[in-house]
């Protein structure tokens, strides 16, 4: 059979050399000059290639329809990826959180391994050709045509386009428009793994500031709906870092409620504990202002938005700080109060949400439920996972069920 793949990421790269292993014959499109542009920028460019959990617990990371992934995580497991990355000449090596990396910290590795294995299996690449659009007949899917103006006819085709995020790598949401015009419905797509922007103008007096070890809570309308602990940082225009960026992957179905990001500065203490330390450390200082008493407390940055919003006169005495004034400050030191008011755009998410509704797609096949011959696989479909390898996994398991099948 003559399979022609659409997009030469993670996804079509992967299902590629899985329908040329097959023994089909085998036609790449790519619109850039070269093959894994997202890539090579995934992981800071060392690429988190996949993560190295137990396979039940990929389950627990992905956000978006978890149970579409049931064939595709069994069928390409995690491991079945890590032992192709080493047969196809890419070490790997296990980092904190079972992040999996090249051994050599460099994405090029990840991208080079998988063009070794297209090359062995004779897959025709075509790169600076972008396709256009898909040809239809019969509800069967026959062929592409390119932006030439040609058109090459196929026995199946497979759209591996990528989602809307970082456009300059290619990923523009071309797949999204074929899907449309063959029918198939797209669900909203917003940015996710992405930055906060923040209401509190204080955050700007933070920026830089880096946080370890912080418990978060995002809350819609006052009710808790998603919990973490980690690590954040502060920027010019809200707030960014690991336990953020998962935050923004729970807050698709809260847009138009209050959204609340609130920061647990003590997450080892409870409220009593840590009133307990901050009482012994006032009795060190007894003499000195407040300002001066919570350098053993507080990274320096910090101390002074505290010292606002526990509505205790910085100039005040230690000595005379009254027993509510110290619950006050221990109850912003447990519950820092952040009013998110948007996300960043789809240019610094990490991820798309949304994409081809999945209810129409064979979860064992990738293949259409409408169109006879056509594929989806990788970030054009309705899914997504939070950081640490789960993202490239969901693309190399649902690439390989498609090249499969
Ligand atoms: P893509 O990798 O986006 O590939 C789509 C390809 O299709 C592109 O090369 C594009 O040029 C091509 N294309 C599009 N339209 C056409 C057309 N009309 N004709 C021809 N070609 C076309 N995930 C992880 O698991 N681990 C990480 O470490 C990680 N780090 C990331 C860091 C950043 C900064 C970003 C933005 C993402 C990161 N991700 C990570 C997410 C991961 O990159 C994606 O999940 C993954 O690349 C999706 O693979 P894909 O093949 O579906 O799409």
């Amino acid at each position: 059979m003559k399979v022609i793949i659409i997009g030469g990421g993670a996804a079509g790269m992967m299902a590629a050399y899985q329908a040329a292993k097959e023994g089909n014959q085998v036609l790449l499109y790519e619109k850039n000059e070269k093959l894994g542009k997202k890539l090579f920028i995934t992981g800071k460019g060392r690429c988190n290639v996949t993560n190295a959990c137990e396979i039940e617990e990929l389950f627990d990371h992905v956000v978006t329809n978890k149970e579409f992934l049931y064939s595709g995580f069994y069928s390409f497991s995690n491991e079945m990826v890590m032992e192709l990355f080493e047969e196809l000449g890419c070490p790997l090596k296990v980092e904190r959180g079972n992040r999996v990396f090249p051994v050599s910290d460099h994405s090029s590795n990840v991208i080079s391994a998988l063009e070794r294995g297209l090359k062995a299996q004779h897959v025709k690449v075509f790169l600076n050709t972008k396709v256009k659009g898909l040809i239809i007949k019969e509800e069967h899917a026959c062929g592409v045509r390119l932006e030439s103006g040609d058109t090459v006819m196929g026995d199946k085709i497979i759209v591996t386009t990528g989602g809307m995020s970082y456009q300059a790598t290619g990923s523009t949401g071309d797949g999204y428009d074929f899907a449309k015009k063959v029918g198939h419905k797209v669900t909203k797509l917003t940015p996710a793994l992405v930055p906060f922007q923040i209401r509190e103008d204080f955050c700007q007096k933070l920026m830089g500031l880096s946080l370890r070890n912080v418990g978060v809570t995002l809350c819609a309308d006052g009710k808790k709906v998603y919990e973490d602990f980690g690590e954040m940082l502060f920027t010019h225009f809200g707030i960014s870092g690991p336990v953020v960026l998962s935050a923004s992957s729970y807050i698709r179905q809260y847009q138009g409620k209050e959204l609340k990001f609130l920061i647990d500065l003590k997450p080892a203490l409870t409220k009593e504990q840590l009133d307990h330390r901050v009482l012994k450390d006032f009795q060190q200082v007894m003499n000195k202002d407040f300002g001066n008493s919570l350098d053993h407390l507080l990274p320096k940055k910090l101390i002074p938005v505290v010292i606002q919003l526990s509505g205790i006169p910085e100039h005040k005495k230690v000595n005379e700080i009254t027993k509510e004034e110290r619950q006050q400050l221990v109850s912003v030191l447990k519950r820092m109060e952040l009013t998110i008011t948007g996300v960043r755009g789809f240019k610094e998410a990490i991820i798309t949400q949304g994409g081809v509704d999945v209810k129409e797609i064979n979860p064992g096949t990738m293949e259409s439920k409408k169109i006879r011959g056509l594929y989806f696989a990788g970030e054009v479909l309705d899914l997504d996972a939070v950081t640490g390898g789960f993202n490239l996994q969901i693309a190399w398991s649902t690439g390989y069920l498609a090249g499969m099948n």
